[in-house]
């Protein structure tokens, strides 16, 4: 233990989050926290690579002296409060973070997100444990990543959280209330998450990174009230704002409605980073320019128009003139319904980049519609493809970026199994038999190529979740009435 923790001093001395003067005050805290005795003779410090690589010592240590109850929920509940220990109070990073800001935005970004991974809020070392790969489509690389970072929860874990009353503190995941928060075994703990605030129009919002970073500089904004996510004219402003205000970063919003949202509607909120996705590098079908501003028809599976141009405001007013002309918009023949009663279905997923000095605001256009054929949803992944990917396409997904459950790293490997020795398939990985089967009939596989064949395919599921998620689909008709609905709009 104290091996341990002279480690992780050392190491948070070295990133810059502490420094040799606090380390009476660090080593006591911890020693207290840690129920550890103090004891004349020091160990002399090891280099480690993560927070973690100590972490996971003293938390062991913990469990073999019944501090610590054995569930990995309370694993994650404790290294928060260790770490919070080398935390500074938000004021102070918000401070730090704006002084750097004043003389360089990027280095203030930058600053900040080594910090939070130097503190274990962003786990690098569960991170890097996701599979990333491309897939060459016909729309260009898609890129999936099998998200192997967020622990599955064990049984005892299951069990204390269902002995644990639900509380409505805070009113979810995102609300700036989470700000040092100490979880309990329903709630992940936030003791050392720290946000910077901003202001958007007059409102104020927070700008964090992600916990489940899924992209580089993954950031996550949210308003200061907890309040549902909207798509208007000022989502359209503020995610042009943004990129005036963190350099180099893209921002978008989910859809605000359910199905084709992100998994939180509840809370306002954009998310953004320094990453190049694959719909950046679509080609144009099809553009108009009028009014000082270019329109592009995008060959993109999800029906998109980008727009260009250099002054935000008359961006932001053309978004809404598209939104509301989408909101209304109906073609019976290729069953794109406004509305069912009163529900409306339609409504845009928004990302905001500047390029080149331009100003470029993507506009997804999605309908939520859902019938008996489709109860999950006309334009959602079909069940064929659920072996791959049944949950919302969202923003990430929609812009060419899968994240795909942990589920599929072992699936794929018999699969593969299957595929080469017909070794066959666990009840689990029955989900993938009718699949499996067409990529057995392929020519020429064999153990060295197997596994570029299975991403491959898997790369091509991803692309057509992606064509049943597009409201106008990518050929002529579907183009056609694409093209009809820019051009009522632009007339
Ligand atoms: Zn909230």
């Amino acid at each position: 233990m104290r091996q341990a923790i002279e480690n992780l001093i050392h190491f948070e001395i070295t990133k810059g989050v502490i420094q040799d003067r606090d380390v009476h005050y660090v080593r006591n805290q911890l020693y207290y926290l840690l129920k550890c005795e103090m004891m004349d003779d020091l160990p002399k410090p090891k280099q480690i690579d993560y927070p973690s690589d100590a972490l996971e010592d003293i938390l062991n240590q913990l469990e073999n002296k019944n501090i610590l109850d054995g569930s990995k929920i309370s694993r994650d509940l404790m290294d928060a409060k260790i770490m919070n220990v080398f935390a500074k109070l938000p004021s102070d990073i918000e401070k730090e973070f704006y002084n750097r800001y004043q003389q360089e935005q990027a280095s203030a970004t930058s600053w900040y997100y080594h910090y939070m991974q130097s503190l274990n809020y962003i786990r690098m070392d569960r991170i890097l444990k996701n599979l990333s790969f491309s897939a060459d489509t016909s729309y260009g690389m898609l890129d999936i990543t099998i998200n192997m970072s967020k622990p599955e929860k064990d049984p005892k874990s299951i069990i204390l959280a269902g002995q644990t009353k639900s509380s409505d503190y805070p009113k979810c995941l995102l609300c700036a209330e989470n700000e040092g928060f100490a979880g309990h075994y329903t709630r992940d703990s936030r003791d050392n998450h720290r946000i910077i605030s901003t202001t958007l129009g007059h409102d104020t919002y927070y700008f964090q990174y992600s916990p489940y970073i899924y992209y580089n500089e993954h950031a996550i904004v949210l308003s200061e009230i907890h309040r549902p996510m909207v798509i208007n004219h000022q989502t359209f402003s503020n995610l042009l704002n943004l990129c005036d205000q963190f350099e180099g970063y893209f921002f978008g919003s989910n859809a605000d409605l359910p199905i084709v949202g992100g998994s939180i509607l509840s809370h306002d909120h954009y998310q953004g980073g320094k990453h190049v996705f694959p719909i950046e590098k679509a080609s144009v079908i099809k553009s108009w320019k009028k009014d000082e501003i270019t329109y592009e028809l995008l060959k993109w599976p999800l029906s998109t128009l980008r727009m260009k141009g250099t002054s935000k405001t008359k961006l932001t007013k053309k978004a809404e003139i598209f939104l509301n002309a989408w909101k209304s918009y109906e073609n019976q023949d290729l069953m794109i319904y406004a509305k069912t009663n009163d529900t409306p279905h339609q409504t845009i997923t928004p990302v905001a980049r500047k390029k080149d000095g331009l100003y470029e605001l993507d506009l997804m256009f999605r309908n939520n519609f859902t019938n008996v054929t489709y109860p999950l949803g006309l334009y959602h992944p079909h069940e064929d493809k659920w072996h791959i990917k049944k949950e919302n396409i969202g923003l990430i997904e929609a812009m060419g970026l899968a994240i795909l459950p942990a589920r599929l790293q072992t699936e794929l490997e018999e699969v593969k199994r299957y595929i080469l020795n017909d070794t066959p398939l666990s009840n689990q990985a029955r989900i993938h038999l009718s699949w499996a089967d067409q990529i057995k009939k392929m020519n020429n596989i064999d153990i060295i190529n197997i596994d570029q064949i299975i991403k491959h395919e898997v790369g091509i599921v991803f692309k057509d979740v992606l064509e049943d998620s597009g409201v106008f689909k990518q050929d002529d008709t579907g183009i056609n009435a694409f093209i009809t609905f820019i051009e009522g709009v632009l007339s």
